[in-house]
Formats: structure tokens, C-alpha cells, sequence
């Protein structure tokens, strides 16, 4: 049996180990510290945004924009509909209800059509939706420029989750800086990682005060402990943000050879008559953080995702289909969705290949190897 190849994953530099080492010989081992507040400054400096909080994950710090927006049960909040899981669980986690918007083609990402649609809909209905959260699928950007124009027109706060795009920008201004506030992710399958972790960025500093709060059980000024609010135990821990001090120095070098992984895949497997990948619209920078490609059955003989997952397996390939949109979930029947059929297509034809920054020249040739056998 072949070496396994993996869809994603982590992939260390030379100085994480080195980062960690200085928490352990300063015995800063806890949920703050001087690599805390550097790694808070790198994520900063390089998104450009004002401010960051390094959090406990990427969920955690949708949960925590959530909150400080004032959403409440019986509340609305607009989520895209194909993404992860961890874009829409917050929404539920402070009783909100999620209400689902489809996707478009360009980006694969929340449609500005259906979007506006949406929430003249629910404004007919009597329930303002109090937040928007669109998504930067595989590193790909949404189309920001008519999102933001559409949820400022409706004054409604939008939290960008930038979890798969750190690395991605639009005319060179970065995924997560142009909504309120946005959200990062370092889990271990994302482009850089702390091996879990997460970021909340914005340019108002009262969001970024008020999420360091929150998250440390939201402690107010007293030599006791005083609480005049539901806390959270939701900051990064030193030693994970060590890693990212790391992490952050190798950033740019993973974000290009996820690029050059994609480049590779483009050449070698659209030459197959209906396979195709998705293009960055003009000015659009995606990580790549997942290669993917898309599977036209009707111009493929019958190829279709499942077989070539199936034959990806026998070689020992790990590949997944694109994101089951949650619109399609069992466990969010019951919440409203504004469609077009965009993200179902999606999901039924729709692959990631591996797109790690540690694949070899080798691993790559093997995909397509495993690939070409099919056709
Ligand atoms: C990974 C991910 C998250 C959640 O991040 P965690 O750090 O794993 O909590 C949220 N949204 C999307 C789109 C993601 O891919």
C-alpha cells in the first residue's frame, strides 16, 4: 500500500518548536501571554486589520461576534448555506435562527441576488435579520462589493467568516476586513495552524476589548471575582499561539505552493473533457486553501465525484466532496432557505483534491495518476 496522502494537513516551519520551547522555559503555559499578544499583533499586521484577539477557535469567535451584536433567541441571522457546519452552530447557540442563502457561480459563495432577497422577505415577515454571515469557501472570496453594499443599505452588521481564507484577498485588501468584525480559523486542517485556534479581527477596538472580556469569564475590575455577565472560557492558550508565531512567519510560502498545487491541477485535469476548476474573478486572490474540481457527468462518460473518490481510495488518496450545504442538514430542516439550486449542484458534482503545503511533486503526480486511470 501506498504512503497515505492527506487532504490537508498541518505543516510546521522551523521556529514553532522554538516559540513553544520560550512558553515552556518562561512558564508562560496559560490563556495569555507574550506570544498571545504577538501572535494578536502578526495577525494584525498582516490582514491589516486594526485589531485581533487570538481565540480558542474559529467557532468561538463567531459565538463571541454573536453576542456582542446583541443577538437573542427568536432573533434571525442570514448564514450561507454551503459552508462548514461551524458558520451556522453559533447562530443556535444563542437561540437565533439561522436562515440559509444559496449560493452563486462565480465564487460559490453567498449570492448578492438571493441575499437581498432574503431579507426583504423576512423583513415583510416582521423579523429583521440582525446579522449577515457570508463565507470564503476553499479560500475563494465572496463578492464583498455587493454584500457590504446590500448590508449597509439594510444597516445590518456583517461578520465575515474568513476561516478557510486567511491569505485571500480582493484588490489586495484581505478576506475578513471588510465586514464589522471577522473571523479566522487555525484549526489543524487549515493553511497555517495552532493545532486549534482561533481569531476575531476588526478595526473597532470596542469589539476586539469586549471579545478578550467575554472570553476570559468576562472578569469585571475588582480585586474578587465580580461578573455582571455570562462569560466564556474562549482565549488561545501560549503555547498554541507560539505555533502560530511560527506559523505566521511560513504564511506566505504555504498560501504559494496551495496556489501551485492548484496550477498543477488545473493543467493536468481540465484537459479531460468535463472536468473544470473555479477561477478567481478579476482581482480576486484566493489561499487555495482547497483544490477542487468540478465534474460535468453529462460530458464525462459517466465519471462522475463518487468514482473518482472511490479510485483516489484504492491508491490511498484522501478527497472529499465539497461541503453538504446546511440548507440540506438534518439538523436545520426546519430553518428558512433562499435558493437556486447553485449549492446543491455544488455538492452532487463537486470534489476536493489533496491540497496540503507539505505534498510532494510525487504526491501530486499520483493524484493524477489515480485520476487519469478513470478516464
Ligand atoms: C474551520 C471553519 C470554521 C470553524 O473554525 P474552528 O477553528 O474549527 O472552530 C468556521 N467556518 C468555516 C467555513 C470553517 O472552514
Amino acid at each position: 500500500m501506498n504512503d497515505k496522502i492527506w487532504l490537508s494537513s498541518p505543516h510546521m516551519g522551523d521556529n514553532e518548536l522554538k516559540y513553544v520551547t520560550e512558553a515552556f522555559k518562561t512558564n508562560w503555559i496559560a490563556p495569555l501571554g507574550p506570544h498571545v499578544d504577538g501572535f494578536e499583533n502578526d495577525l494584525a499586521a498582516y490582514t491589516g486589520s486594526k485589531y485581533a484577539a487570538a481565540l480558542s477557535s474559529g467557532t468561538s469567535a463567531i459565538h463571541l461576534a454573536l453576542i456582542m451584536l446583541g443577538v437573542k433567541a427568536g432573533d434571525e441571522v442570514i448564514c450561507q448555506s454551503m459552508t462548514f457546519s461551524a458558520s451556522a452552530n453559533p447562530i443556535s447557540y444563542v437561540g437565533a435562527t439561522p436562515v440559509f442563502v444559496d449560493s452563486e457561480k462565480e465564487t460559490w459563495n453567498m449570492c448578492p441576488d438571493l441575499l437581498r432577497e432574503a431579507i426583504t422577505d423576512r423583513i415583510a415577515k416582521g423579523n429583521k435579520p440582525k446579522a449577515i454571515i457570508p463565507v470564503h469557501l476553499y479560500g475563494m472570496p465572496a463578492q464583498m462589493d455587493k454584500i457590504m453594499a446590500i448590508a449597509n443599505e439594510f444597516e445590518i452588521p456583517v461578520i465575515e467568516d474568513a476561516a478557510e481564507a486567511l491569505g485571500s484577498s480582493i484588490n489586495g485588501k484581505a478576506m475578513g476586513t471588510f465586514g464589522l468584525m471577522g473571523i479566522l480559523s487555525f484549526n489543524g486542517n487549515k493553511i497555517i495552524t495552532t493545532s486549534g485556534g482561533g481569531a476575531l479581527i476588526s478595526d473597532q477596538e470596542e469589539y476586539i476589548k469586549q471579545a478578550r472580556f467575554l472570553a476570559t469569564q468576562a472578569r469585571d475590575k475588582a480585586h474578587h471575582y465580580e461578573h455582571s455577565v455570562i462569560g466564556y472560557n474562549y482565549r488561545m492558550s501560549n503555547v498554541s499561539a507560539g505555533i502560530g508565531r511560527g506559523q505566521m512567519e511560513v504564511l506566505q510560502e504555504r498560501v504559494d505552493k496551495r496556489r501551485s498545487n492548484f496550477e498543477f491541477y488545473k493543467k493536468e485535469l481540465t484537459v479531460f473533457e468535463g472536468l473544470s476548476v473555479l477561477e478567481e474573478p478579476q482581482g480576486y486572490f484566493s489561499n487555495r486553501w482547497l483544490s477542487t474540481i468540478h465534474v460535468d457527468p453529462a460530458k464525462t462518460k459517466g465519471v462522475n465525484k463518487k468514482s473518482l473518490y472511490n479510485i483516489l481510495l484504492e491508491d490511498n488518496i484522501e478527497s472529499r466532496p465539497l461541503w453538504k450545504p446546511m440548507h440540506m442538514q438534518p439538523v436545520f430542516a426546519t430553518s428558512p432557505f433562499y435558493g437556486n439550486g447553485v449549492s446543491e449542484e455544488l455538492f452532487r458534482n463537486g470534489l476536493c483534491l489533496p491540497s496540503g503545503s507539505n505534498l510532494s511533486d510525487e504526491d501530486l503526480e499520483r493524484v493524477i495518476k489515480g485520476i487519469s486511470r478513470v478516464f
